[in-house]
């Protein structure tokens, strides 16, 4: 393997992995990874839904600008979203009706018919988005990392980033080995700020959230595989069919250092309360659970771009929990920004701003 690089990226969930891979066509470029197998951290945990009316302004574009290709690689199985908003949330509704695109307003009984455990009297409003899809994650994480591969990338896992110097270009000091670069490009999730502050730049306030979700048996005798994804519009439960069985999520948001994130037992039992509230099914076992962290900048939109003070630092973290679901088109437009080139027009013309996503915010 080589120690000289154009171009060093630190992680190889799916933000390193979809990055490298496009950088990787005309730029010597390797991925350091601490794990011993990609995806391991947020990437391999998520809920795996596209949801093009979900996140702030510019995820909202950089999600709608990913749909072609999700579509065009089939990494997309449709599955229509229904939010209900009871008593106390209907301002939320109201909020959620004035910035979506393409969702409809339904009445409860035809929510009813889409989700038949709806407990009655639970729902005031329904709202229905016919755009939102299941997305096969290990497919799209392995077509990056297949492509990056093709291109002569390599990829170091099990190298933990220990240190940078710079010293015109980049030393990367790995548990493993040292190599040389002229570009870092921090990908490194939940540890987004850790790698800043070891190239000499200022944490930007990063914060991982926790979140947990746990694994039950459906009703039975219900054809429940086609419910769609529901969930309540102030976000404080959402449940999902997924692999014959149900998943349940608090939907909880709660602020940790960055480690190896497991579900947090009392925080599920209260998201499953919740949910129970809604439905008139009663969940008797939880089969599994998982935790992972999705990490906001104090704004809540991604950092991306070249770091103004610390030269050839370029950042790609903050991604919330959206980051599967914008991949494809935040990773077109940060190898552009990285090799120096104007944004992609497309997802320009969905709306972005890029001072919105500038790590010179903070
Ligand atoms: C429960 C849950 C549900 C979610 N649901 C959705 C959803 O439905 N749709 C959606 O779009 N998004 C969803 N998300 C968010 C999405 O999963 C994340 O935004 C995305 O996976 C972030 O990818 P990443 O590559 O930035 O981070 P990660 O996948 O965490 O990758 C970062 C990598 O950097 C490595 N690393 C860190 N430090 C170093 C170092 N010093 N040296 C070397 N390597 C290092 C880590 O080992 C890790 O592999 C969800 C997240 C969670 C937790």
């Amino acid at each position: 393997m080589n120690t000289e690089f154009d171009i060093i990226v630190i992680g190889a969930g799916i933000a390193g992995a979809s990055v490298a891979a496009h950088l990787a066509e005309t730029r010597r470029t390797a991925i350091c990874e601490m794990e011993d197998r990609p995806g391991y951290h947020t990437t391999g945990r998520s809920a795996a839904a596209y949801e093009p009316n979900y996140g702030p302004p510019p995820i909202l574009a950089l999600t709608r600008a990913a749909g072609a290709h999700f579509r065009q690689g089939g990494f997309l199985t449709p599955r229509e979203t229904l939010f209900f908003a009871p008593e106390s949330q209907e301002e939320a509704f109201e909020r959620l009706m004035a910035i979506q695109k393409g969702m409809v307003e339904i009445p409860i009984a035809a929510a009813k018919e889409k989700f038949p455990p709806l407990r009655d009297g639970y729902a005031r409003r329904a709202v229905l988005d016919g755009g939102t899809a299941d997305i096969d994650v290990d497919l799209l994480h392995q077509s990056y990392l297949k492509l990056f591969r093709q291109r002569g990338g390599e990829i170091h896992c099990d190298h933990a980033v220990t240190a940078l110097e710079r010293n015109g270009g980049w030393t990367v000091h790995t548990k493993g080995k040292t190599l040389r670069a002229q570009i870092i490009v921090d990908a490194a999730g939940a540890w987004g700020d850790a790698v800043a502050e070891m190239a000499g730049r200022k944490r930007i306030g990063l914060q991982p959230k926790r979140r947990s979700m746990a694994v039950v048996q459906g009703p039975e005798n219900q054809d429940f595989m086609s419910w769609p994804l529901v969930g309540d519009v102030g976000e404080t439960w959402y449940c999902k069919p997924q692999s014959g069985k149900l998943l349940i999520s608090p939907a909880d948001a709660t602020p940790v250092d960055p480690h190896d994130a497991y579900a947090d037992d009392l925080t599920l039992a209260e998201g499953i309360a919740r949910f129970e509230e809604a439905v008139d099914y009663a969940v008797t076992r939880v089969e599994r659970s998982w935790g992972g962290l999705r990490s906001f900048a104090p704004d809540g939109c991604p950092v991306v771009g070249y770091d103004a003070r610390v030269d050839g630092f370029f950042w790609l973290i903050g991604q919330g929990g959206y980051g599967i679901q914008s991949s494809p088109a935040l990773s077109r437009l940060a190898a552009a920004l990285v090799m120096g080139q104007a944004p992609p027009a497309d997802i320009m013309d969905e709306g972005l701003v890029l001072a919105d996503i500038s790590p010179e915010r903070f």
